[in-house]
């Protein structure tokens, strides 16, 4: 009697903490379902299809406001609303140009895309001597008297050495960032960059920059890798070439938009909250289906699938399509504001924002508890696809939460070692995405909305298991 007891305990903790077999034979038909469905894909193709163009203010960020409603409307969510914002309103318009100009006056093109938030070149074309420079540190440095009126060129690439690609990015996006006020301290007329990306093609990759409020606003654009390649072999023979550069840019007055919010009502808790999320609006070059189409329909559609599987939530599971994170954040910031005005208790907020490659794992900021508690449920989920929980995670859109509330935040990891040969330019389109590497991130979000909903997720013992 006494070894049954401890047997029965044994099982019971163990179904607590790790899930137990019933957990995981949902959880890998949850992944089954996904390759014989291929739900997200079409709805990716739709999205990318129907609106490729989605930056915030834009004809497309509406018409992808009313597909991401009519969508969760059509898959029978039992809520689906609108949380009206303010976007900024930046427009590329005509197509920008680069030239190197040899002292003969031969030109040859480069290859340029405008950063977001650019001002155009004042009269049309920019003519000016080149400053090279590697990265923001060194513009710092520099002397004042050997910038000025010069188009400062920063020359950095991505740092390869980083295993996780998103740790480079993290080095390599600053002087898209803060290159152009911190060159325009110096007295640049200009900035180009080498484009934030790990390919070696020609395609330039654009993205925002921040303009300092105490700093003149200098244009800025982004020279393919091989262009950017060209430029400094040039410069290296011959230091007085110069650049011709040409934005069209144009920024008009804030726009209203939207975040589009989808939600399975919980049972037991409605009051608490599982989000996941990622962001509707992309760069208006390419189609935005890795960043953050994916993420769009891996937030849908987890829910589309736990729903199809007959799930009824025990708290209330909610998916999040955040507007403007690329040039703004305003969706993100809205949304914690909303959400500590109504006191809303999210157990987590999750975001997917990394493409649709393999998922290999989540990353996780919270307390310690919860941390521990994911890695318990590793074994869960099939072999090969999320092996490991990071000590630190979240997402541009659901920061302002975290910042706001202390909210647990998470995010998907999927394998990220050509997310940024795609990311913000031309090539990110949907024949860029894999039908079954996408899916397989839809089933990884649903097995672990499936988890937290089931067993919370700060001490493991929040709700009493009830499976499907
Ligand atoms: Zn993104």
């Amino acid at each position: 009697m006494r070894k049954f007891f401890v047997l029965f305990t044994l099982i019971i903790s163990t179904c607590l903490v790790a899930g137990d077999n019933t957990d995981k034979t949902f959880i890998h038909a949850l992944y089954t379902k996904t390759q014989l469905n291929h739900a997200s894909y079409k709805l990716l193709r739709e999205l990318t299809a129907q609106y490729p163009r989605r930056l915030a203010g834009s004809p497309g960020a509406d018409g992808a406001v009313q597909w991401a409603r009519r969508t969760m409307q059509q898959l029978g969510f039992d809520r689906v609303y609108l949380q009206e914002i303010k976007v900024p309103h930046w427009e590329r318009g005509e197509a920008e140009a680069c030239y190197v100009v040899f002292p003969d006056n031969h030109r040859e093109k480069l290859s340029v895309l405008a950063l977001g938030r650019s001002v155009p070149t004042p009269g049309g074309e920019l003519l000016a001597p080149l400053y090279v420079a590697h990265d923001v540190d060194d513009i710092k440095k520099a002397d004042p008297e050997a910038v000025k009126g010069r188009i400062v060129f920063f020359n950095a690439a991505f740092p390869d050495t980083f295993l996780q690609t998103m740790h480079g990015y993290g080095r390599a996006v600053q002087k898209r960032v803060w290159g152009p006020s911190e060159a325009a301290r110096k007295g640049a007329v200009a900035v180009i960059i080498r484009s934030v990306t790990t390919a070696h093609d020609d395609a330039p990759h654009t993205g925002t920059l921040v303009y300092a409020g105490d700093a003149p606003k200098v244009p800025a654009a982004a020279l393919g890798y091989l262009s950017a390649d060209r430029l400094y072999e040039y410069w290296k023979r011959n230091k007085n070439i110069k650049v011709s550069l040409r934005i069209n840019s144009r920024i008009f007055p804030d726009k209203t938009s939207y975040n589009v919010i989808g939600e399975l009502t919980g049972r037991k808790h409605p009051e608490q909250i599982i989000a996941i999320g990622g962001h509707l609006d992309a760069w208006d070059v390419g189609e935005g289906a890795q960043d953050d189409g994916a993420g769009i329909v891996h937030s849908i559609g987890a829910l589309a699938l736990l729903k199809q599987a007959g799930y009824q939530p025990q708290n209330t599971i909610r998916a999040v399509c955040f507007m403007n994170e690329e040039n703004g954040l305003r969706g993100g910031k809205a949304y914690a504001r909303i959400a500590k005005e109504k006191k809303e208790k999210h157990i987590v907020a999750i975001e997917s924002d990394a493409g649709g490659f393999t998922p290999r794992g989540f990353g996780y900021s919270g307390p310690e508890a919860g941390l521990k508690q994911l890695n318990e449920w590793l074994p869960l989920f099939p072999p090969f696809t999320i092996q490991a929980i990071r000590p630190s995670g979240g997402g541009a859109d659901i920061g302002p939460l975290h910042k706001a509330m202390s909210t647990p935040v998470m995010s998907l990891i999927p394998d990220n070692q050509r997310y940024f040969d795609f990311h913000h330019s031309h090539k990110d389109v949907f024949s860029a995405v894999n039908r079954r590497e996408l899916e397989l991130g839809t089933a990884s979000v649903a097995a672990l909305l499936y988890l937290i909903d089931q067993y919370g997720l700060n001490n493991g013992v929040k709700h009493s298991a009830s499976h499907p």
